[in-house]
């Protein structure tokens, strides 16, 4: 019912029964005193019914329209809402509707108790946030990534590495590491061409991993340098399963179009000490990786 000749006053209200916007006026009992099309269509209202706030939400619970309320205990919900409703002259707030949309609701509150609340449709918005935290997630992803191997980086192996040791200064928990360099590799670029090295790498890689439990790591540090970590993990453990590396790269065959062709590969090895830097983990490993080419390859060395 409307009793205003006035034409602003009449476009303003020609304009909220158009707008996709949802809105509606409710009083100081909260009683629904006018909503739009869009906001009845959205909470399941009929185009003459005023129920109050609270009604309509208890109405949407029941019969899953409208607001979306996950809860099982709708009385409490509405006690714990009506806390914050018609508090301050203004609120913002996002809301998800049953049927999927998800709604950017303000409350606007006049001196006399009267509210107006409108609502904009923000669901677009929300999937191209969805979409930029995913080509977030796959940025940090290819920058923790060896592109040739699939395996971690240098950056992201040294990362985990940093890790285990602040684990084992926070509470003694062990750690295995082990620096692995191809034996010979260059003569196997020299020899097969730089794209069979490249695959003899990501074979090196694959076949370690299948001896890695979950929580170990696995990284690339240099050009045919890896990095493996054995969090968890004591000396006598740690000997074992180098030696089971090294046992299954000498006993592949990485070429399929050279299946004579074999090769090898040399390992410092050592656990984590307290209170150590990074630079003297990798220090010791590499000495002892040093000291096993130096003992003839294809083999390990314990680092001091
Ligand atoms: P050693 O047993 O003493 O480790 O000898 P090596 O020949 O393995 O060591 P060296 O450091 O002399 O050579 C490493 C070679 O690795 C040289 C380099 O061309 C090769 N290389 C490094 N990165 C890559 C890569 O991504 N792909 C290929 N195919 N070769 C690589
Ligand atoms: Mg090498
Ligand atoms: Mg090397």
């Amino acid at each position: 019912m409307v009793f205003t000749t006035d034409p602003i006053a009449l476009q303003l209200l020609a304009s909220q029964q158009d707008t996709p916007l949802l809105v509606s006026l409710f009083d100081a009992h909260d009683q629904l005193q006018f909503a739009n099309a869009a906001f009845r269509q959205s909470y399941g209202l009929g185009p003459d019914e005023q129920p109050t706030w609270a009604e309509m939400l208890l109405r949407n619970h029941a019969e899953g329209v409208g607001a979306l309320i996950e809860t099982t205990d709708i009385a409490s919900w509405l006690v714990s809402a009506r806390s914050r409703r018609g508090k301050l002259p203004f609120r913002a707030f996002e809301a998800d509707l049953c049927d999927g949309r998800w709604v950017w609701m303000t409350e606007t509150l006049r001196a006399d108790g009267w509210m107006l609340c409108v609502a904009s449709d923000i669901t677009e918005l929300r999937s191209s946030e969805r979409v930029l935290r995913q080509a977030r997630d796959v940025a940090v992803r290819a920058a923790q990534t060896d592109v040739l191997t699939g395996i971690s980086n240098r950056a992201h192996i040294l990362q985990l590495l940093e890790q285990s040791i602040a684990q084992m200064d926070l509470d003694g928990t062990p750690c295995g590491v082990a620096l692995v360099d191809l034996d010979h590799f260059k003569r196997v670029n020299d020899t097969y061409g730089h794209s069979a090295g490249d695959a003899v790498l990501k074979h090196f890689a694959h076949t370690v991993h299948e001896v890695l439990r979950r929580d170990d790591g696995l990284g690339r540090v240099g050009g045919e340098e890896f990095l493996v970590l054995f969090p968890g993990m004591v000396a006598t453990g740690l000997e074992n399963i180098v030696t089971r590396i090294l046992d299954a790269v000498r006993s592949a065959q990485p070429l399929p179009d050279h299946p004579q062709f074999a090769y090898t590969c040399s390992a410092g090895m050592g656990t984590l000490k307290p209170n150590e830097s990074l630079r003297s983990v990798y220090n010791r490993l590499d000495e002892a990786l040093y000291a096993a080419k130096a003992a003839g390859r294809d083999g390990c060395v314990w680092a001091s």
